[in-house]
């Protein structure tokens, strides 16, 4: 924030308004705040800021400083941001991240272990995991709990504790990081960084375009013509959308989504834990071209190490002038898969509820702030940097089986090496498995593979040499998404993994529209019942599929109706 104005209203950094000060004819609302409780807040969010976008960001640190948050401070939070006390309550809880904690409830144990329990790690033992350790931690310091994909599926079952992951978990293992104290603080890997970066011509191209050696339209151009689409998983055309915020009125705003939440997705992880400056490079470019006032960075609070990785690069390249005096914030994300839809995104970092926007108007219209807002995600930035500079044509005349450009597939399951693969785009299943991944683990037998994690459907081991792109996999009723690509063997059973995929978007729906909040709880119910009832089922998800808001609603039940194609004989 370098001048500390507002980026959404350009307003001057507000002070803190004196504790408890109020005109004595408003009537306040709701619970009534405490001295004592106000000068708390008031001190620790001295660095913060007030304005209305920045209730999670606050949030966020009364449950670092706090361990949770309890209804006094809710109350003092609310007075200081002007908010009302209803608000506040409803965004905190809102996020699965945030420990609300009413009076008269007892706050949680000091250490609080989150196993993943997403279909990878579900396959590979989460529920013995968690039993095991409920059964030998202490539950007075230790709380165990469930929680959705934490993007580190090639390494599962994994377990959460504090800010640090422990991976192909036993409970022994995540009780030595218990007893080891060291877990609050993220264990960040080595990567590459600034120097090394740019000793091999990193930021030549930012530093050519902000000299004027390169103009907006032809990097667009070179954009439009590379093909490259948007990774994140929608496949919108990059140079397309770059091409629509550019001429759309000024102000205009800039948001990376990193809240890579689709089950079995980790590449995003996996190139900011290595390389964040080819990403931060490719978030320049695209900043500059969109003349964005402020590029807000919203990054999964599943990912703590990246979230310093990016806090410290930041401040590098602004240490050497390479931002330009761009605004540039992290926005830190709070346990919602929702938030990774885009509006439902924008209204996060607007510090509200993730509650996805009814579209048109779309986000390069009407996005952040009511302004234009250009919205891509990690990886798509990611390989800007190589497309300019190495040519439009090096990305197309890659691919594989007839297709264009490169993919990263995330690949997790029974394959014998899981892990990322950057493989040309079109490559088969059976040529991941086989080429990439060393073949199958001993004794399984493939059977099916999820192509586009959680919500891109199931396809049977019959279909294993269809190209996996986009546009390729609708004729089957699926499609690839962000590429995370799970593989089922003979020894999973079908009915587990559909209850698995349902239940979290259960879990994860937002709540806003009866097809998605009733049809997924209703779905449950029936998959809980000895015979399924595929009749019901089926039209259940034709309702959820046709009248459902947004993307999760609309895709919840893929695994559903292609298991119901494809292993109806296991699910009766
Ligand atoms: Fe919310 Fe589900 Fe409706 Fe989307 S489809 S708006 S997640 S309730």
């Amino acid at each position: 924030m370098p001048d500390g104005s507002s980026p959404a209203t350009g307003e001057p950094r507000k002070l803190h308004p004196g504790a408890g000060r109020r005109r004595a004819n408003v009537f306040p609302k709701g619970r009534q705040t405490d001295g004592a409780s106000l000068e708390e807040i008031n001190r620790l969010l001295a660095q913060s800021r007030l304005d209305r976008d920045y209730l999670i960001e606050n949030l966020h640190l009364i449950q670092d400083a706090y361990g949770s948050l309890s209804a006094r401070h809710l109350a003092a939070l609310a007075e200081l941001m002007k908010l009302a006390l209803a608000e506040v309550y409803e965004v905190a809880t809102f996020y699965a991240h945030f420990d609300v904690v009413l009076e008269g409830e007892t706050p949680p144990q000091e250490v609080t272990v989150r196993v993943c329990d997403s279909l990878t790690c579900a396959c590979l033992g989460a529920e013995a995991l968690k039993e095991d350790l409920k059964a030998s931690v202490d539950a007075n310091k230790v709380r165990v709990i469930s929680a959705p994909c934490v993007g580190r599926c090639h390494q599962g079952p994994t377990a959460w504790v504090g800010k640090t992951f422990v991976d192909q978990a036993t409970a022994e293992r995540v009780k030595t990081k218990i007893d080891s104290g060291t877990y609050s603080v993220p264990d960040v890997p080595d990567y590459r960084s600034l120097d090394a970066y740019r000793a091999d011509g990193g930021y030549n191209l930012l530093e050519a375009c902000l000299k004027g050696e390169r103009t907006p339209d032809e990097i667009i151009t070179i954009l439009k013509d590379s093909r490259l689409r948007g990774l994140g998983g929608a496949g919108f055309p990059t140079g397309m959308k770059w091409d629509f915020v550019r001429r759309e009125a000024s102000p205009r705003f800039m948001a990376v989504n990193g809240d890579e939440g689709e089950p079995g997705t980790f590449k995003d992880r996996h190139y900011l834990e290595r390389d964040p400056h080819r990403f931060l490079e490719g978030m320049l470019i695209g900043a500059w071209v969109a003349d964005a006032q402020c590029t807000y960075i919203y990054m999964r609070d599943e990912y703590p190490a990246v979230l310093k990785i990016l806090a410290d690069e930041l401040a590098a390249l602004d240490a050497a002038g390479l931002t330009n005096g761009r605004e540039i914030q992290i926005r830190r994300g709070a346990g919602a898969y929702i938030c990774g839809e885009e509006s439902a995104m924008l209204e996060s970092i607007e510090g509200r509820r993730g509650i996805p926007r009814h579209k048109p108007p779309y986000p390069t219209q009407v996005g952040l702030f009511g302004r234009p807002t250009l919205i891509n995600n990690v990886e798509t930035l990611y390989w800007v940097r190589d497309i300019v500079e190495k040519s439009a044509d090096w990305f197309t005349n890659q691919g594989a089986n007839g297709r264009q450009g490169l993919r990263t597939y995330s690949v997790s399951g029974r394959v014998k090496e899981p892990g990322v693969k950057l493989a040309p785009a079109g490559t088969s299943v059976r040529e991941l498995i086989d080429e990439y991944c060393g073949g199958m683990v001993e004794g399984h037998t493939f059977k099916a593979y999820l192509p586009g994690g959680a919500s891109g459907g199931i396809l049977p081991a019959t279909l294993a040499d269809v190209p996996l792109d986009f546009d390729t996999l609708q004729e089957h009723g699926c499609f690839i998404g962000s590429a995370a690509v799970m593989v089922l063997s003979d020894q999973d059973n079908m009915k587990d993994v559909v209850k698995n995929l349902m239940h979290f978007f259960w879990d994860e729906s937002c709540g806003q529209c009866t097809p998605c909040r009733s049809g997924t709880e209703k779905a449950l119910k029936i998959m809980s019942q000895d015979l399924w009832d595929l009749e019901l089922l089926d039209e259940l998800a034709a309702v959820m599929m046709d009248s459902s808001i947004c993307g999760l609603g609309q895709a919840a039940p893929n695994p559903l109706v292609s298991a119901i194609k494809h292993f109806r004989d296991e699910l009766e």
